[in-house]
């Protein structure tokens, strides 16, 4: 009975610890590439409330759609071919392809054309892989995830494989100071000081304003200069 209990306790402790690790990827580390890809299509020069905004944030979370789809296919094992190269290309032509399809549709269409969609889609998809480089090659199973240049080279990319030697506390910190870095910038810099409010971008009718100056804004885009005033 002790003994039970003992094991249902350390089953339910690896459950827990199990289901906040997915938390954490899917969770967290969502938000930090999700906002990278937010910041990215900000130094493009589009504001805050602009489609292409939303759609490279979209785009610097695809690789991780894999921790969705996972559990209907092996094919979609988390951080394998998803995390390559050739596999943000791939994903990338594909939100291109719905992006555009979806635009065209739009009343009237919206004449972007495909191959910005799929440069911008593949700088969300990059910008994920540098990210995800700083993660740690901890077990075997390590050895083939986030293997960028595959089938080129099948080097594993971590940042204890880039840089031999480097611990996990550091690896911790590098993290820990990226995230408060990216949330600083953008809840208060960008949101608190200079009126942009991140959550307009999820506001389609803010999406392809012909002026790009709505009403509550008050401000004036700079067209692709990335630089604006608050
Ligand atoms: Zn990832």
């Amino acid at each position: 009975m002790v003994s039970d209990r003992i094991r249902t306790g350390t089953l339910l402790g690896a459950a827990i610890s199990c289901v906040l690790a997915d938390a954490e990827d899917m969770f967290l580390n969502g938000i930090v590439h999700f906002s990278t890809g937010y910041l990215a299509g900000r130094a493009l020069g589009y504001r805050e409330y602009r489609f292409q905004t939303l759609y490279v944030a979209v785009a610097a979370y695809s690789p991780d759609f894999d921790l969705q789809l996972q559990s209907f296919s092996p094919f979609f094992a988390h951080g394998i071919w998803t995390h390559t190269a050739v596999g943000v290309a791939v994903m990338s032509f594909a939100l291109a392809v719905i992006a555009r399809v979806g635009l065209a549709l739009c009343s009237p269409p919206v004449p972007i054309r495909f191959v910005p969609l799929w440069g911008m889609a593949m700088l969300g998809g990059l910008s994920h892989l540098f990210l995800d480089g700083f993660t740690y090659y901890e077990s075997p199973a390590d050895a083939v995830h986030h293997m960028y240049l595959w089938p080129l080279w099948n080097f594993p990319w971590h940042i204890n494989t880039v840089c031999p030697g480097v611990s996990y506390t550091t690896r911790v910190w590098v993290e820990v100071i990226y995230s408060v870095f990216v949330g600083v910038f953008i809840l208060l810099y960008q949101w608190a000081g200079r009126k942009q409010n991140p959550f307009r971008m999820f506001d389609p009718r803010g999406w392809f304003k012909p002026d790009g100056v709505p009403e509550q804004c008050g401000t004036v885009s700079l067209g692709g200069s990335g630089i604006e005033p608050g």
